[in-house]
């Protein structure tokens, strides 16, 4: 009973303490964080992100053909008063947004490509596209675009306000879901002289990372020559290409069990002849290899091999075999993670309300899972896997080389609703999306803001970088005559285009708009 009782008196007085005193984490927030906090807090900030998002989450554009979400992103870091050169890396829709000068140099990265075939209603619960069979945000790029464009204003804002030194940037990273663009941004030079990068990705947890995580991935499509025949009546004068394909997967699929366990390797076949009666001529297959980055290489050349094999096999010439992509690991810097982390903390879990907790329990129940709703609490700080044993990739793989790099992961998608899936794009627009965004923002933009402002944390994560560069150092993964594939989604998205257009949403009054903005 006299435990109770002293038990329930000190509830009392830490409860009065909270009123009276100062919040301890409030009271230690250095101004100019604070600046981007309440700048971020504002309603119309919100609103104006949120719509950007959901204008970006409408144009849905698919890698290297994102000139609207770009042009938008852009639009709106000019007249938040950024100098931004565009076209970069020999691709349109690269960007880089710069304030400031001098040292120290803060990069965040900022991607809006959309994922084909998921086109969806936003807030929805079962499968309905907008438009049938178009493509859709199905892994939250268009919360990633708004909220980093939002971190990086909201940094110039405290930088001008409290006469702060130093550079912040925002790399415009375009067709991050087919890894494209980060190499060649590398290779182009635009990371020399940053000092550290922060990333960030949507989901549902708010969390870090340290440490190597994803695979390294080359992204490359075979294509094979042959010669046409009439299939019936004279097959023999004909070298099928197709038949090579099938050939060199059957073994590639052979292949597979003489490949480390942290292999993954998928494929499609985009081209394989028109008519079963003529005997195709040309047919190209697309694979995906990804692997730790010392295994890569001799995975590339191993089923590289599988392809002159079938070439051989059907007397067709391997005409082309095309890298589009090469990407690394993801290289997590730690005292930087640990800075992100404390920056999570500090700005904590968005709260949902019944209305957005009961839409996600919808979602959970119609996907089979558990209906617990939006999280409510932080994430732990995340630790390389003790055995890797593979997983995805993302591009921003080689900036953790160049530069040291962390990745915020911040909330906003419903828990349970699956990657690169309907589900993702239903949940990824609106109100939920909206706060989440805003989190993420603010982590990012105090995170740069510790970066800008305390020269010590600075250089313990650049003392961490040089000495893991030296046993870690970048070599590129892309061939020299690499050039990113402009025309890639080009024709997919020339088709969707036109009926999309009708549902494209306006960043400012969040109504439809048609094409004509
Ligand atoms: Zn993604």
């Amino acid at each position: 009973m006299n435990t109770a009782k002293h038990a329930f008196c000190g509830f009392v007085a830490i409860l009065i303490a909270s009123v009276l005193l100062p919040h301890p984490a409030v009271a230690q927030v250095a101004p100019e964080k604070q600046t981007v906090l309440d700048w971020l807090s504002q309603p119309e900030t919100v609103t104006k992100f949120g719509r950007i998002s959901d204008s970006i989450w409408s144009y849905a554009e698919l890698g290297l053909q994102e000139h609207k979400s770009s042009a938008l992103l852009i639009r709106t870091l000019k007249e938040a008063g950024f100098t931004v050169e565009q076209g970069l890396a020999g691709m349109p829709t690269c960007f880089v947004a710069t304030y400031g000068s001098g040292k120290p140099v803060v990069g965040i990265l900022v991607e809006y490509d959309a994922l084909p075939m998921l086109s969806q209603k936003g807030r929805t619960t079962k499968h309905d596209p907008v438009v049938a069979d178009a493509p859709g945000h199905g892994c939250g790029h268009n919360l990633m675009a708004s909220a980093a464009t939002a971190a990086a204003i909201a940094v110039k804002k405290a930088m001008e306000k409290h006469s702060l030194t130093g550079t912040i940037k925002l790399f415009g990273s375009p067709a991050e879901e087919i890894l494209v663009s980060r190499p060649y941004m590398v290779r182009a030079g635009l990371f020399k002289g940053v000092d550290a990068v922060i990333n960030n990705h949507s989901g549902s947890g708010f969390q870090t990372a340290y440490g190597v995580s994803g695979t390294a991935m080359i992204s490359v499509t075979f294509r094979f020559q042959g010669k046409t025949a009439h299939s019936g009546s004279a097959p023999w004068n004909g070298r099928s290409a197709l038949d090579a394909v099938e050939i060199m997967n059957v073994a590639a699929n052979y292949l597979r069990e003489h490949l480390h366990f942290s292999a993954r390797m998928h494929y499609v076949i985009p081209d394989g002849g028109e008519a079963p009666n003529v005997v195709p001529d040309r047919a190209r297959v697309w694979y995906f290899l990804r692997n730790s980055d010392d295994k890569l290489e001799e995975m590339y050349q191993r089923v590289l091999n599988c392809a002159k094999g079938a070439a051989l096999a059907t007397g067709t010439e391997l005409a082309e075999a095309r890298v589009l992509a090469a990407a690394h690991q993801s290289h997590h810097n730690k005292a930087l993670a640990e800075l992100m982390m404390k920056n999570i903390e500090l700005v904590g879990m968005p709260r949902w309300t019944e209305q957005e907790n009961a839409f996600a329990r919808a979602l959970q129940k119609a996907l089979g899972g558990a209906t617990n709703g939006m999280p409510v609490k932080i994430g732990a700080m995340g630790k390389p896997a003790a055995v890797f044993t593979g997983g995805a990739s993302s591009d921003h793989g080689d900036v953790t080389l160049v530069a040291p790099t962390a990745t915020i992961g911040f909330p906003g998608i419903a828990s349970g609703a699956q990657g690169h899936h309907w589900s993702t794009v239903a949940s990824g627009f609106g109100s939920t999306a909206w706060k989440g965004a805003n989190a993420g923002a603010k982590a990012m933009a105090a995170s740069a803001i510790d970066l800008l402002t305390k020269p010590a944390a600075l250089q313990a994560i650049q003392k961490e970088f040089a000495a893991y560069s030296k046993t870690h150092p970048y070599k590129c993964f892309l061939p020299a005559d690499a050039k990113p594939p402009l025309e890639f989604y080009d024709k997919l998205m020339k088709q969707y285009r036109p009926a999309m257009e009708a549902f494209y949403l306006d960043d400012k009054t969040g109504n439809r708009c048609g094409r004509d903005r």
